[in-house]
């Protein structure tokens, strides 16, 4: 635990517009490392505390990373703290922020703070899995103007890329070629990768199952929603209300023009649950690998020998070396036998 003064607070816009406060700190080194900013989560969080600027505040690391603020020093005040005004508009767009529990979020689908998030989730692996599109080169299309949303992505030539910095005939050409073939990923990842409130992957996946196009999607009722698993009251509501929101129908028209597909990759998917997916399997399991590694294969997985950034899952057990390691460092995410068990039951594929 350390002391250190809040010196100021920044508000900060999400890709779904959550506005989340910022405290910029007196650097101070916790264990290990200089810590200079720790968030504020939300309004409720601040009041909480009861943290202004200018007050000095007790740290430590949670769960020995992430830094977090456990409590303000009263005692050390002097009468010259300000209180943190939480905003009610977008520090970006200046729309009027709406309230969703805790959550203060900007409701414009066009504000240019989300535009950059919104891109960077669109291109993420586990979305459109658009390699080479990273976050310098995303801030470079947003401020040259060649890219205000997704759409736009698919509208980029050589001759755009060429004058980017540290982009060569053949990144250019090979990011043109991941966008290519981004374009047929299926309505499930492209639907998690528009970035609609409350839809993640595993519902963006079963959205995708039950109702196979967007189109039907759209015209789906609350009731219709609402029979969908894990798809309540506010969820359905929060679909609806995306979707009918005239500047995402616009984006998704634009995306349909480009060649980008919205239909369910189906058939395939009954038939082969875990097609696309690669995994590497490490330490000691409960059956011969080579088991594992044939029924994952039937199911249409890839089974690797080694752990790389295409690597989807690593199932480990005991015992699980330099591969586990490898993926930690990678990011890749790791499961146990049980892991894998709950993993092939949400895809379909159990017993
Ligand atoms: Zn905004």
């Amino acid at each position: 635990e350390k002391e250190t003064r809040i010196e100021s607070v920044d508000f900060q816009v999400g890709r779904t517009g959550r506005i989340t406060p910022v405290a910029n700190l007196t650097p101070v080194q916790l264990d290990g490392t200089t810590v200079s900013r720790v968030t504020l989560h939300n309004k409720a969080f601040i009041e909480e505390l009861d943290a202004r600027v200018g007050d000095v505040v007790r740290l430590h690391k949670s769960g020995g990373i992430i830094p977090e603020i456990l409590r303000v020093v009263k005692e050390k005040r002097t009468g010259e703290e300000a209180p943190i005004v939480f905003p009610n508009r977008c520090p970006e767009c200046k729309a009027e922020l709406v309230e969703d529990g805790k959550i203060h979020r900007c409701p414009n689908p066009l504000c240019p703070a989300k535009a950059f998030q919104q891109l960077r989730h669109w291109a993420s692996r586990r979305a459109m899995d658009v390699q080479g599109l990273g976050d310098k080169l995303i801030e470079q299309l947003l401020e040259k103007g060649l890219v205000k949303d997704a759409a736009d992505l698919y509208r980029l030539g050589k001759e755009d890329l060429a004058g980017l910095e540290r982009m060569g005939e053949k990144s250019a050409e090979n990011l043109l070629a991941q966008l290519e073939a981004s374009k047929g990923r299926g309505l499930e990842r492209a639907l998690y990768g528009l970035g609609i409130p409350q839809v993640g992957e595993a519902l963006a996946r079963t959205l995708a199952r039950r109702f196979g196009t967007i189109e039907k999607l759209m015209e789906a009722g609350e009731e219709e929603l609402e029979a969908v698993p894990d798809v309540g009251p506010i969820t359905a509501a929060e679909i609806r209300r995306a979707l009918a929101d005239k500047r995402m129908r616009d984006l998704i028209r634009r995306l349909q023009a480009a060649g980008v597909s919205f239909e369910a990759r189906q058939a395939q998917a009954a038939e082969q649950p875990l097609a696309g997916l690669t995994f590497v399997l490490t330490g000691e399991l409960s059956r011969p690998r080579a088991e594992v590694k044939e029924e994952l294969e039937a199911l249409g997985a890839k089974v690797a020998g080694s752990v790389s950034r295409k690597t989807s899952y690593v199932v480990a057990g005991p015992g699980a070396g330099s591969k586990l390691a490898k993926a930690r460092q990678l990011g890749v995410p790791v499961l146990d036998e049980a892991g894998l068990a709950a993993l092939l039951a949400e895809r379909g594929a159990a017993g």
